[in-house]
């Protein structure tokens, strides 16, 4: 905040911007206290106004040297002068004398001396009537509250005029601070309404900064925001401030105690001032603006903050010089810095410019009222105190602007981050997508090599398959051969043995064969014994009989589920079929006829396939022995032929 607007209060502060201001009129001041003028009383009547600026009956005393009333009494005439209130105001004096007289003619008549400056410390009334001393009074802000004759913000001093009586009055002003000396006559009434309206006025003004400060510092918690805690300390400085230069904080905060009247403004100006650099910080946004002029505004805020623990232990009149050169010089800077970064295009610097140029306007004005240079019918606090109120307002709006910006600004990275996080799961959907795809193809590539390696061995089985039927077959008939013949003889001795059923065995020697292979040669002999094995294959139709070329000219059947009777019926009828049969080769017949053995019986043990078969051998020996062209069915008298 600006120093200035404390320097515009009415007080001491209000003093010292009007004391550079006007430091020009000092000199002529000086030169006007050598004139000497006779003390003129104030004639009081009834029809006199009610409200009675003393200024003009007032005369000061040269001389600041004079402690006791009796000395003062002593001097002449021309040791007072002529108070005029153009005259600048000072800061820090002892045995500051003033007086004046009131004439009352003819009426009898109660008024009120006021003396509107809260902040002095001492203040003695000699009041004379008719030359006589009646009453001694002191007040002032260090003696405690209680004891002052009216109980009010400001010193009162209630006068009773009889008609006729002239009352003097010697006041004696003791002050470390501004001796500001607004001397008003007042009616009693009048007073109370001109209170009641001050009242009001000083109510709503602390009022206002109590609830800003409030409702800032309920912000800040709410939101841990440091610029409302900054902006809090600041009005809630202002605001004791206020208080005191009203003398509203010692009449209802301290009333006891007049000491703290000493220390207030040494202590809350440099705090308030220490607030406001580091609020001043934050709504600039020095740290993402300027880093050279927040280096200062801390640095600033560093001295701010020890001045408010170090000034309350020094001499109170150079505390108050130092405090107003430093408010003075930082709120210049501020305002600088301010206008910099305004110039430079930040909105909110801009607002807070204007908001301390008002305050500043104001306590220029305030000043130039306050040293005469310009007379407005105000009292000179009033634009001040309108700086102050623009101020606060504006500052409200800088920190709403500037806590919208940092929401504008949380809420577009959050919209950033959705937005990439929304990215990363699209990409990650597209690699899923992809991964997918490609699995789909390999499971694709994969089942097209199995299908191609099922049917490669399907082709291979079939092979395989094809290879073991040619295996099976004799190549020169096409009837089975002996390896499958001897495989299906123990699978059928198998299911015989089980299903006990018998089973039958043929076995076939084309008879004097040799005859043949010599009389007509040996491809004559082939092509008859492939006939014969193709009449076999006709005769057999049961898909389960067997007809297999069992070695040379001897063939072998399997007959499953036949027995003896059955089997030397096939027999038989082979045997007749062949050599009824006509086989010509290169024009010539062939004669030719076979003999058979036959054996069948019911399989019983694993070696019995084997001896089914040598007694079928043995029935074929047994056929060719009785002549060839025969069939024979082996029985055990044979074998023991
Ligand atoms: P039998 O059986 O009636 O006692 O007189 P056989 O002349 O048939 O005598 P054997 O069975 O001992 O002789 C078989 C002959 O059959 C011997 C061989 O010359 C002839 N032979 C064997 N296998 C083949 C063949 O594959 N082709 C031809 N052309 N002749 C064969
Ligand atoms: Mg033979
Ligand atoms: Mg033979």
């Amino acid at each position: 905040m600006s120093i200035l607007s404390f320097a515009g209060l009415p007080s001491r502060l209000t003093y010292y911007s009007s004391l550079l201001l006007g430091l020009c009129l000092l000199l002529a001041s000086q030169l006007s206290w050598a004139n000497t003028i006779q003390t003129v009383p104030l004639r009081l009547t009834s029809d006199s106004i009610t409200k009675i600026d003393l200024q003009d009956w007032i005369y000061v005393h040269k001389s600041q040297n004079i402690s006791q009333l009796t000395k003062l009494l002593e001097q002449p005439d021309s040791t007072w002068k002529k108070f005029e209130d153009n005259q600048p105001q000072r800061i820090g004096v002892q045995n500051y004398w003033v007086t004046f007289s009131i004439y009352n003619p003819d009426d009898y008549l109660s008024r009120i001396i006021a003396l509107d400056n809260p902040l002095l410390d001492s203040v003695v009334i000699y009041h004379f009537i008719n030359g006589e001393l009646v009453n001694a009074q002191q007040m002032g802000d260090s003696l405690p509250f209680k004891q002052r004759p009216l109980l009010s913000n400001i010193f009162l001093y209630p006068v009773e005029l009889q008609p006729g009586d002239t009352h003097k009055f010697y006041i004696k002003v003791d002050s470390l601070g501004s001796i500001s000396l607004p001397l008003v006559l007042w009616s009693s009434n009048d007073l109370t309404q001109l209170t009641e309206t001050k009242n009001l006025y000083i109510g709503m003004q602390i009022g206002l900064l109590i609830a800003i400060s409030l409702f800032s510092f309920f912000i800040a918690l709410a939101s841990t925001s440091y610029s409302y805690s900054y902006y809090s300390g600041y009005v809630l400085g202002l605001t004791i401030l206020t208080a005191s230069i009203y003398g509203v904080a010692f009449r209802y905060l301290w009333p006891q105690w007049p000491i703290m009247q000493q220390y207030i403004f040494t202590i809350i100006i440099p705090l308030t001032l220490g607030f406001s650099l580091m609020f001043t910080e934050k709504a600039l946004q020095l740290k993402y603006h300027n880093l050279k002029m927040l280096r200062i505004c801390r640095v600033m805020a560093a001295i701010s903050f020890s001045l408010a623990v170090i000034t309350p232990f020094i001499n109170y009149s150079s505390a108050i010089y130092i405090l107003v050169f430093v408010v003075l010089t930082m709120s210049t800077i501020l305002v600088t810095f301010s206008l910099i970064q305004a110039f430079v295009g930040q909105r909110n610097a801009t607002l807070y410019a204007l908001g301390r140029l008002a305050l500043l306007i104001g306590c220029i004005l305030t000043g130039l009222l306050y040293v005469g240079i310009i007379k407005l019918d105000i009292a000179p606090q009033i634009p001040t105190m309108i700086g102050l109120t623009f101020e606060v307002f504006t500052m409200a709006a800088v920190l709403a602007l500037r806590y919208s910006d940092e929401r504008k600004a949380k809420f577009n990275i959050q919209q950033q981050a959705l937005e990439q996080a929304q990215r990363i799961r699209e990409v990650r959907e597209e690699a899923l997508h992809a991964e997918a795809e490609n699995s789909e193809k390999l499971e694709q590539m994969v089942q097209e090599r199995t299908l191609e390696l099922e049917i490669t061995l399907r082709e291979l089985h079939e092979v395989n398959q094809k290879l073991t039927e040619q295996n099976t077959i004799d190549s020169l008939t096409g009837v089975k051969n002996r390896s499958a013949f001897d495989r299906r003889l123990i699978a059928e001795g198998r299911i015989s043995r089980r299903q006990q059923t018998p089973m039958a065995l043929l076995m076939i020697d084309i008879d004097k064969f040799k005859n043949i292979n010599d009389q007509y040669g040996h491809l004559a002999g082939d092509y008859s014994i492939k006939m014969i094995a193709h009449t076999l294959s006709e005769f057999l139709k049961r898909p389960t009989d067997l007809v297999s070329r069992f070695g040379g000219e001897e063939f072998a059947i399997i007959l499953p589920s036949t027995d003896d009777e059955g089997a030397l019926l096939v027999a038989e009828q082979i045997r007749q079929a062949i050599s009824e049969q006509d086989i010509t080769h290169n024009g010539q017949h062939i004669p030719l006829t076979v003999s058979i053995g036959v054996s069948a019986d019911i399989i019983d043990s694993d070696e019995h396939p084997m001896l089914l078969l040598e007694q079928a051998d043995k029935a074929l020996y047994q056929a060719k022995r009785s002549g060839r062209n025969k069939v024979c069915y082996y029985a055990l008298k044979a074998d023991q032929i």
